[in-house]
């Protein structure tokens, strides 16, 4: 066990992908950084879906080698289908992208996915120390400068560094305790989820295609092949449809959807139910702030929006790796002014602000993609490279196309580091 008060370069406090990626990079770069995270890995998680563009995160991490090798179920496509059962053309993502990198990614268990990614964290020369629950920020001159942790044997410990960076995922430790934390304004679904093993899956490249299968009011399963022949199968949709007519159970509200789409009472009908039926509600939120002194906000505990486009992943890996160097170049110059983190905070935004305007277009009664594609046939290609998570593109000519046909949310002012030199308490 490490002795209390110890010193670190750079405190992360979870050892999700977004925690273990900006441990790899520090560590990577030669820099002290500890780990601390509140469960003993493996541990469950939801979220198995990879999108192509989580390519370049996993490819800086060094990880699309041992990703090629595992026994991950490969992802080549994405279907949509209507309640009535009938289903769209597979959106094979090498019809655009290179075939033997970005065109091809996986569905994960995140139990096995995350291991891997702290491992590789470990690997580097990252300190991890697990069963250890941040229970709050140590603060000196109105900057955070370290965590106080209740360890596995219960007994507290601090830990100091210069930079915390809150990695917490939709828990949002540090947002929650500064009051950062802001609801979107439209995004507030409900999700129900469980596993099937043994139930129908397609044949050949087409075994772990992703598949949004609709049902009334906008609400949607995902359909999500895992190896070992297991199937995450969720529904999202307004609370209020989920509990219609009273239902508060989450198997008697799961399997009442079932019957809400032909497709998936298709798939269902054969293997069998498997684990507990999960549910959680108000997941989308956005971060005042990127960065106040002495802490950085990474990952869903910075936003999280919604899951329909399997986005969440992509962003936590992507903004861990970019957290990572912008932390390694201000401790290069011992150079903590909010202007180091603006360039963090600018490019996660854009990414999430376009992403999040594919998801109120898609929760508009009003919109389909076809409606666009058929009056602008080149606006697939944009719309495939925004669905693939290839994010910081300028898509204006894309949105003003779009809002002919619904009305689009106009960016949100958030994200950008903290102006003032002082952390309010
Ligand atoms: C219903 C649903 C379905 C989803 N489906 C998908 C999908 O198909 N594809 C996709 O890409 N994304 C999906 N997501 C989103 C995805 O789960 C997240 O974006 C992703 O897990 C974010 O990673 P993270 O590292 O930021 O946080 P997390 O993965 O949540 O990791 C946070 C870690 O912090 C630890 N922690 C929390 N508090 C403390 C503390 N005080 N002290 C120490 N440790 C702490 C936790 O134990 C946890 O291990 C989905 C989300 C939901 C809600």
């Amino acid at each position: 066990m490490r002795p209390s008060g110890e010193s670190f370069d750079a405190l992360i406090i979870g050892a999700g992908p977004a925690g273990s990626s900006a441990a790899a990079i520090l560590a990577e770069h030669g820099r002290r950084v500890l780990v601390l995270e509140r469960e003993k890995f493996p541990r469950y998680h939801i979220g198995e879906s990879l999108i192509p563009f989580t390519y370049h995160p996993l490819e800086r991490l060094g990880l699309i080698p041992r990703m090629k090798a595992s026994a991950f179920q490969k992802k080549y496509s994405v279907l949509f289908v209507q309640p009535n059962g009938q289903a769209s053309q597979p959106f094979y993502f090498f019809n655009r992208y290179q075939r033997d990198t970005v065109a091809q990614t996986w569905q994960v268990m995140r139990a096995e996915f995350d291991q891997m990614l702290l491992d590789n964290a470990r690997a580097k020369g990252a300190t991890v120390i697990e069963e250890t629950a941040v229970k709050e920020l140590l603060r000196e001159d109105d900057r955070v400068v370290g965590v106080r942790a209740q360890l596995a044997s219960g007994e507290l410990a601090t830990f100091r560094a210069p930079v915390t960076l809150d990695c917490t995922g939709k828990e949002a430790f540090t947002a929650v305790r500064q009051g950062w934390r802001v609801k979107d304004p439209f995004l507030n679904k409900v999700a129900v989820w469980t596993y099937y093993k043994g139930s129908r899956r397609e044949m050949g490249i087409d075994e772990g295609q992703t598949t949004v299968a609709f049902i009334p009011n906008k609400g949607w399963f995902w359909h999500i092949p895992l190896h070992d022949d297991l199937v995450s199968i969720g529904v999202v949709a307004e609370g209020k449809y989920l509990s219609r007519d009273g239902v508060r159970d989450a198997k008697t509200m799961f399997d009442r959807e079932i019957r809400e789409n032909a497709w998936v009472a298709d798939h269902l009908a054969m293997g069998a139910q498997t684990g507990p039926y999960f549910v959680t509600s108000e997941f989308s939120f956005h971060a005042r702030y990127c960065y106040g002194p002495g802490l950085l906000l990474v990952g869903d505990a910075y936003c999280f929006l919604d899951p329909v486009f399997s986005s969440g992943l992509m962003l936590a890996l992507k903004s861990g790796v970019m957290a990572g160097d912008a932390v390694h170049a201000a401790l290069s110059t011992n150079d903590w002014a909010p202007a180091r983190f603006a360039e963090y905070g600018r490019s996660m935004r854009v990414g999430i602000e376009n992403m999040r305007k594919l998801v109120y277009a898609f929760y508009n009664p009003a919109f389909s993609f076809k409606q666009v594609i058929e009056k602008y046939p080149d606006a697939a290609g944009e719309i495939t490279d925004c669905l693939s998570g290839d994010v910081d593109k300028d898509f204006s000519q894309l949105w003003a196309r779009v809002r002919e046909f619904v009305p689009l949310p106009e960016d949100l002012p958030l994200g950008a580091p903290l102006e003032s030199a002082a952390l309010a308490p």
